[in-house]
């Protein structure tokens, strides 16, 4: 058994640090602790628990450069996207703070001569399985709202980015939540599945919660569904982005390289299909070529820099794999596809074009800067492209017909589909997939209601 975990900066190669990982032993310990601080905070006042949130916003505002050094430094994303993403996790505690009592609230409902009302309770411990990818967002998405609504958090993070896990952590106990009402289980690479197991099924944990590929997915759903526990999937995708041929292309481009790069393309709800009508193909794959070929690969802590390495080796080595394959396959490289020597694991923002349902990187998620262009002669056969595939994430329509792009989104099999722009995740609006993306929803209202007790009283 590894006794340790060890972290390594992507963009070097060089060690960063190792931890210590938990036994059986210390993870029930940990269990128990924390169920003891939930039973105490269940009914702590909203105000209280508006407080402390204000204050972990407030934290994450004052110490932005040192967690986002940390997020750089352990999954290689560029600086200024980390800083952007520790202050979005500052607005999802200002928002949940504003928004968790109000959409809490209890309703009343008419029966037959008696008062109906329904209450949402607290649920107990959450389980969070998080990626490392937006090492602190994925977390506070899950976290902030569980927490308003009166339950415990444990986490089991990615082992790569185990530091932001730990500051995480801190952050929480700093703002002044009890000590270990969000705890942190750090697991050895060989246990993760069967720990993993043991949590689901230890009575104190009342429900799960995964953000990772559909592989991590199914196995955390089967466990969870034979301990009978509520469980929520935001798995993989691979968004399609339909380009019509009265797109605005030159904005059009702009919007799907920006999504197709985001987090060096490491992002579920990232660009990963470009279904183009064949009337305006060649002039999207130009642009859409001079856009990608200009991007600036490098350092993560160099302000330059627009496209860091990939999180991991192993994963570099699979996106290259699919890229090569695809070729093999008959697909056009038109840049990048050839996998950079020296230390770190950079890939090249590519984009292959020619792209039919044999290739790999029309049917399977692509985790890293590389873009597919398939050609369509209408509308309906975007339709059906786009649809024609297990995932069902997110989606994007662009074309200046607003009322042909919707009735095209209403087609989408994806969780959510945006009009020229690209798909991101806002703390005010629901987010989440259908098909092998996932079930269950995140943020808002439909989010904090996941893992609530939904209690009907009759009187
Ligand atoms: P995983 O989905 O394997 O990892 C995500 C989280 O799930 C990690 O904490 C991981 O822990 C955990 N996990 C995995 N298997 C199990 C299991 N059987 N039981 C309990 N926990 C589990 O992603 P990878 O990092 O391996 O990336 C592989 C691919 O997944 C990527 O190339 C990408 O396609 C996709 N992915 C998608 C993400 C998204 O946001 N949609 C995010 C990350 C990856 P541990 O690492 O310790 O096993």
């Amino acid at each position: 058994l590894n006794a340790m975990i060890v972290t390594i900066n992507p963009a070097t190669e060089e060690v960063l640090a190792d931890y210590p990982v938990m036994s059986q032993g210390d993870v029930e310990a940990v269990l128990h602790q924390a169920e003891q601080d939930f039973i105490q905070w269940k009914s702590v006042p909203f105000e209280v628990r508006r407080n402390l949130m204000v204050r972990l916003g407030a934290l994450l505002r004052d110490e932005k450069e040192q967690h986002a050094a940390l997020i750089s430094r352990e999954m290689g994303k560029p600086l200024s996207q980390a800083a952007a993403e520790v202050l979005k996790c500052a607005l999802i505690c200002d928002f949940y703070a504003e928004h968790a009592e109000a959409f809490l609230q209890p309703e009343e409902i008419a029966v037959d001569g008696s008062r109906g009302m329904v209450t949402f309770e607290p649920l107990g411990l959450l389980l969070g399985v998080m990626p490392w990818n937006f090492p602190f967002w994925q977390v506070f998405r899950f976290a902030v709202p569980a927490v308003m609504a009166g339950n415990g958090v444990i986490m089991k993070h990615a082992p790569n980015v185990t530091g932001s896990a730990i500051a995480i952590e801190d952050l929480f106990r700093r703002a002044g939540f009890p000590p270990h009402l969000y705890r942190t289980m750090h697991i050895a690479f060989e246990e993760v599945d069967r720990l993993t197991g043991f949590m689901i099924a230890h009575p104190s944990i009342r429900a799960v919660s995964l953000t990772g590929s559909t592989a991590a997915g199914m196995a955390v759903a089967e466990k969870a569904g034979r301990a009978l526990k509520r469980s929520v999937m935001e798995l993989g995708g691979n968004d399609p982005y339909l380009v019509l041929d009265d797109a605005d292309l030159e904005a059009a481009v702009t919007v799907c390289a920006a999504s197709r790069l985001l987090n060096s393309g490491q992002s579920c709800i990232a660009a990963k299909r470009f279904i183009v009508h064949t009337r305006v193909k060649d002039r999207f794959e130009a642009l859409l070529v001079a856009r990608m070929k200009g991007a600036k690969m490098g350092d993560p802590f160099d302000p330059e820099t627009e496209v860091g390495p990939m999180a991991r080796g192993d994963l570099r080595d699979q996106l290259h794999h699919q890229v090569e394959q695809s070729v093999r396959d008959g697909a056009q490289l038109l840049c990048g596809g050839v996998m950079p020597e020296g230390k770190g694991y950079f890939y090249p923002p590519t984009v292959l074009s020619g792209i039919t349902k044999s290739m790999a990187v029309y049917g399977e998620e692509t985790f890293g800067p590389v873009a597919a262009i398939i050609e369509a002669a209408d509308d309906a056969e975007m339709v059906r492209i786009a649809n024609d595939s297990p995932y069902g994430l997110g989606s994007a329509v662009f074309s200046a017909d607003i009322t042909r792009a919707l009735a095209i989104a209403r087609q989408l099999e994806t969780g959510n589909c945006y009009i020229n722009a690209m798909v991101k995740s806002d703390p005010r609006l629901p987010f989440g997939g259908v098909k092998q993306s996932g079930y269950g929803r995140e943020l808002s209202s439909y989010g904090i209601k996941e893992f609530v007790n939904i209690k009907t009283l009759c009187f």
